[in-house]
């Protein structure tokens, strides 16, 4: 079976800013929030996989209005110092514990331990394996081999923000990540890998008033 790898997904603002007081800086980009959906959720054509897997951090799940969660039709995995290391995985619910499709979230306690369970839960189906923050699990997955690509939503605005993308993609300062290797791809790349048509067009999208544009970074 083959490693997953990892896809950071993440809407940032001119400054790599991403999240203020346990929250999004943003308000009103519902088609940014549909793509998420749509892309996190897509399995690709090539693979017999029935879901993907979504990581995220205590906090971020916290974030979710419980209405929402778990995020439907993927495997919700969140990371948590308050998981057992030596114990299989756990889910918080009275759900079978390692089942990988309980209806509720898998609690593990570090980036490694959820790439492995969502390798053995998708069994190298191809099912795809996405990091959706916040900045203290970016940070963790980007220190990690597997971390292959980012999604990034680049914000064309500035809002309050409290914590940012541990990795600078600014347009004017990809220096940093260009060093590290991280180098960014055509459209046409971003389309092709996402499955995506209509969204990602040149010139971006405008919603609420605020400026957006999808972007595909992969690392070398
Ligand atoms: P995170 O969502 O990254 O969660 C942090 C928690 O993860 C910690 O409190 C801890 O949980 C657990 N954790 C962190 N590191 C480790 C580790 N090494 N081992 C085990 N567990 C660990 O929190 P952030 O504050 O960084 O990010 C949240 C913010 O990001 C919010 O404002 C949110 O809205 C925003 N956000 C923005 C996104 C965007 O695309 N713009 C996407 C996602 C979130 P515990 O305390 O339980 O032990």
């Amino acid at each position: 079976m083959t490693a997953p790898e990892l896809t950071l997904i993440v809407a940032a603002t001119r400054s790599m800013g991403i999240g203020f007081q346990g929250t999004m800086p943003w308000k009103g980009l519902k088609r940014e929030m549909q793509y998420f959906a749509r892309v996190t959720t897509r399995v690709p054509a090539s693979s017999q996989a029935p879901q993907n897997a979504v990581i995220m951090g205590r906090k971020t799940w916290d974030s979710i209005p419980p209405k929402f969660r778990p995020l439907k039709n993927r495997l919700n995995i969140v990371i948590t110092r308050s998981a057992t290391p030596s114990h299989p995985p756990s889910s918080s619910s009275s759900a079978p514990s390692s089942s990988p499709s309980a209806s509720t979230e898998i609690r593990v306690p570090s980036v490694e331990a959820a790439l492995q369970y969502a390798h053995e839960a998708s069994a190298g189906t191809g099912a795809r394996v996405f990091v959706m923050g916040g900045a203290q699990i970016y940070e963790a997955a980007l220190r990690h081999p597997a971390a292959k690509r980012v999604l990034l939503t680049r914000i064309d605005a500035e809002f309050d923000c409290d914590v940012f993308f541990p990795l600078d993609l600014r347009a004017d300062g990809s220096e940093e990540a260009a060093a590290k290797g991280w180098r960014k791809r055509s459209r046409e790349e971003l389309k092709r890998w996402t499955g995506e048509e209509e969204e990602v067009e040149e010139g971006g999208q405008e919603e609420a008033g605020i400026k957006y544009e999808f972007e595909m970074w992969e690392r070398e």
